[in-house]
């Protein structure tokens, strides 16, 4: 078999040559109707994506970053408030907080999932924080700031453990906004609800990025807040036009957050698609577990909990040597990234919050190991063999996955 000689580590061309043809459709539409901004296609995409995400409302909004900040501020964190997150995530998701006017307190995240860690969460609500039962408030002993909110981030498209991270949020409470902006699909099992719940369905509100590399991407900037909760979409939909609630009558001042019809368009024709990429990846995802699974200890792979269904928005494994492994694979023709090299409480953007190094070792030891192999729907099964060969040459050179026959691979994987 002869190896494709570049394997990207996403391909975004791909799914856009497939959907040209109805893509063009929606960009004809659009410009025919002259209804560029809101309007009927951002209405009708904003319901199907509330219904895909088993949630009453979507607004849909610019971005990922105004989904999180809007959802703080409809949620009423503002100034001198913590809200508690994870420091392994994309800078929105604190530019968010410190924009609403609050500060991230950063909680450690579980090893094997690299997703908040829930007993991290109870220690530092029970041990430095206290419940004012009177006004159902909590307060951070330290700083005397009210504790409002946590931002879960279903991380790489894998589910945070939701049930005790709603169990505390309803003890202490906190408002509970996911960050599933790698997330679009993912599902995780309740047992608290003993059933199957979507990402975006479980926090009081939750954002969602539609950034092109997303699981759904539009053609430009894009994102989502979902809520089943009437009053928070009602806020956040005033929030995203400018406080208005009606053309030129502005009860609150808000932003200029809103989505672009053209996108709304082209992110419905990709919705319809996203289930079918989604099993792709999944299927992407066992391929790479069967194939590298003889090289562990030495590489960890994804960590899939039996209450979780992800969507591999990433498939992200760990390695000592994982600047050795990165340039190996570019040699090798492949690409790769790291999310994130840095975790948010050691950039230098955050200096002001006073955390060093060794304050959060788990998050630190992943984000010096972890590296991202390629991962699209569209992937061949040459290339998911090309890379785990290319890996498996610079991890165990005479064990090459490559050389090994299928069969012995998949039997003790
Ligand atoms: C992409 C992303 C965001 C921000 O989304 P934008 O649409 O780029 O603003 C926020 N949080 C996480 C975890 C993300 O991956």
């Amino acid at each position: 078999m002869s190896l494709p000689s570049q394997i990207p580590f996403v391909d975004l061309v791909a799914p856009h040559v497939e959907m040209e043809a109805e893509l063009l459709d929606v960009t004809r539409t659009v410009l025919r109707s002259a209804g560029f901004i809101g309007g009927p296609m951002v209405a009708d995409f904003e319901h199907d994506f509330a219904a895909y995400c088993d949630a009453e409302h979507a607004i849909a909004v610019n971005s990922g970053t105004d989904a999180l900040r809007f959802a703080l501020l409809a949620a009423g964190v503002t100034e001198g408030h913590l809200v508690l997150t994870v420091a392994n995530t994309f800078i929105a998701t604190t530019e968010a907080i410190t924009q609403a006017g609050a500060r991230p307190q950063f909680i450690e995240i579980d090893e094997r999932t690299y997703n908040l860690d829930p007993r991290r969460l109870r220690e530092f609500l029970e041990r430095e924080c206290v419940f004012d039962a009177r006004v159902r408030r909590t307060i951070h002993r330290r700083t005397s700031r009210p504790v409002t909110a946590v931002i879960p981030v279903h991380l790489f498209g894998q589910c945070a453990d939701m049930d005790p991270i709603l169990e505390l949020a309803e003890r202490f409470n906190l408002t509970v906004i996911e960050d599933a902006c790698q997330a679009h699909g993912a599902e995780y099992f309740s047992k608290a609800e003993n059933r199957w719940r979507k990402a975006g369905s479980m926090g009081r509100l939750a954002a969602f990025s539609f950034y092109p590399g997303k699981n759904l991407g539009a053609c430009g900037e894009g994102g989502a807040v979902t809520t089943s909760d009437d009053e928070m979409a009602r806020r956040v939909r005033m929030l995203r036009d400018h406080g208005q609630a009606k053309k030129y009558y502005h009860d609150i001042e808000g932003y200029n957050g809103r989505l672009d019809a053209l996108q709304a368009g082209f992110l419905a024709a990709k919705l319809r698609r996203l289930d079918g990429w989604n099993q792709a990846r999944r299927e992407h995802a066992a391929r790479y577990k069967q194939l590298l699974a003889p090289l562990a200890p030495a590489l960890t792979l994804p960590h899939v909990p039996n209450n979780s269904r992800p969507v591999f928005h990433l498939f992200v494994v760990r390695v000592a040597d994982r600047e050795g492994l990165q340039q190996h694979l570019a040699g090798a023709g492949i690409g790769t990234g790291i999310h994130y090299p840095i975790p948010l409480h050691l950039q230098k953007a955050y200096v002001a919050l006073g955390y060093r190094k060794g304050d959060l070792p788990i998050t630190e030891r992943a984000a010096a190991e972890i590296v991202s192999l390629p991962m699209f729907p569209q992937m061949t099964e040459a290339q998911l063999r090309h890379v785990a060969g290319a890996v498996a040459d610079f991890l165990a050179p005479r064990k090459a996955v490559e050389a090994e026959p299928l069969a012995a691979a998949a039997a003790r994987g």
